[in-house]
């Protein structure tokens, strides 16, 4: 334990690690077309059904030759020609050539693609200057991928770009996890839904649209469940409702020790918390664990607490029940432009925009503070500045280490 371990606070490496031993993913999947499945992962290693490329054929517009014919320097006649999805049904003859086609199958015999820049036809044939190695512009069958090869593992996520790897395969479906659910809410009493006029005392409910839309980029489905006052019996009853058709429950708010806060004490009634407070900053308040059916991530209200904590502890849980190994957020040093504030006892995860000058990757801080209410300083960011739990103040020029932001919140 070092020395600035807080009593109660649990370290983020520490709290990541207990979070993902407990976690599984959530069971059930289902076969999609490929074009249907991007954003859904991979429920099991999707092997090749063909050879890639499925025949030899021509990397070049050109013609096709059997090297040993074309050494002396004799003009070889044009015995045909073939374009890609075309065959020449017969075997190239000696002492001739084929004129062959971008993607076009090589006929028997034929071992070298000379490209066409460098042929001229004559009334005796063509020649070649200069000729290409034995072998050259000559894609062989197999060379890419073997048919029964693995060519993307289970737990991987489909982009658009493994739309054409799993169709020029041969693949038309694949079988994937099927989407997780996930429930959403925000609680205060203090909070009003956009677009209407606010009351003295009344702010704008920004978690809860924010996490939505985070929800949504990852590719899940959303239960949002809206604003819930400050009340015990409407917060259980909400936790309830979620837990009934959710894998896992999201709330903002009310789950810090003020006197409206009762999300942590429901949670101890109508589940298991695993750990409580992190000694992180922001979001140092933060409830996970599990209820009767539904995992439980409760988010602290603070505006940039909320998104962070759901960045760096919600984004792990929700990929592993969606199935995938877990990815930190790749990291970076850079020297800081500016000093910064940090006090020994928790991790801070400071926002900064990073960039590289003169060679140098440098970071400043982003936003009008780094006030756990300053949203600014988080839509400005594109990495957190990670300073270790036990560090104190940081003065300019000092070297830092950087988690860049991955697409769960670029
Ligand atoms: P709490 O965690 O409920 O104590 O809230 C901490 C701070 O975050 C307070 O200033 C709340 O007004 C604010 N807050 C809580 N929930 C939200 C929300 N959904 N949107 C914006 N601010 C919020
Ligand atoms: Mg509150």
């Amino acid at each position: 334990m070092s020395c600035y371990d807080l009593p109660g606070l649990l370290p983020f490496d520490q709290a990541l690690v207990r979070m993902l031993n407990q976690l599984m993913p959530a069971e059930g999947d289902e076969t999609l077309a490929i074009t249907e499945a991007v954003d859904r992962v991979t429920a099991e290693p999707v092997r090749a059904k063909v050879n890639l490329p499925v025949f030899d054929n021509s990397a070049m517009d050109g013609y096709g030759l059997r090297y040993q014919d074309a050494l002396n320097d004799r003009p070889l006649p044009i015995q045909g020609r073939v374009l890609a999805g075309q065959t020449l049904d017969e075997p190239l003859k000696p002492g001739h050539c084929v004129r062959i086609m971008t993607g076009a199958p090589l006929p028997e015999g034929c071992d070298t693609v000379v490209m066409q820049e460098n042929a001229m036809e004559t009334d005796q044939g063509v020649t070649f200057d200069p000729l290409p190695e034995q072998g050259a512009n000559v894609r062989l069958h197999g060379t890419d991928l073997k048919a029964g090869d693995v060519i993307l593992p289970a737990g991987h996520r489909l982009r658009p770009i493994d739309v054409a790897l799993l169709t020029s395969v041969g693949l038309a479906d694949v079988r994937v996890r099927r989407r997780l659910s996930v429930a959403v809410f925000a609680s205060g009493d203090e909070l009003q839904p956009a677009g209407t006029a606010l009351e003295p005392g009344q702010i704008y409910d920004s978690n809860r649209p924010g996490l939505h839309a985070l929800l949504d980029k990852l590719g899940v489905d959303v239960l949002d469940l809206g604003v819930i006052p400050d009340d015990p019996d409407a917060l259980r009853q909400a936790f309830r409702t979620a837990n009934d058709s959710c894998d896992l429950v999201i709330s903002s708010g009310g789950v810090s020790v003020g006197e409206a806060d009762f999300t942590r004490d429901i949670l101890d009634q109508e589940g298991d918390i695993e750990f409580w407070k992190l000694a992180i900053k922001p979001g140092k308040p933060l409830a996970f664990g599990r209820l009767s059916q539904a995992w439980f991530v409760g988010l602290p209200g603070n505006p940039v607490s909320t998104l962070v904590t759901f960045h760096l502890i919600a984004v792990p849980a929700i990929r592993c029940l969606m199935g995938m190994p877990h990815q930190p957020l790749a990291q970076l040093n850079a020297i800081t432009s500016e000093p910064l504030h940090k006090t020994p006892g928790r991790m801070d995860f400071q926002r900064g925009y990073w960039d590289v000058q003169d060679g140098t990757v440098q970071v400043r801080c982003t936003g009008s503070g780094q006030g756990s209410h300053q949203l600014s300083s988080l839509t400005g960011a594109n990495c957190y500045i990670a300073l270790e739990q036990d560090r104190g103040p940081v003065a300019s020029g000092e070297t830092v280490t950087l988690w860049l932001f991955d697409d769960a919140m670029a």
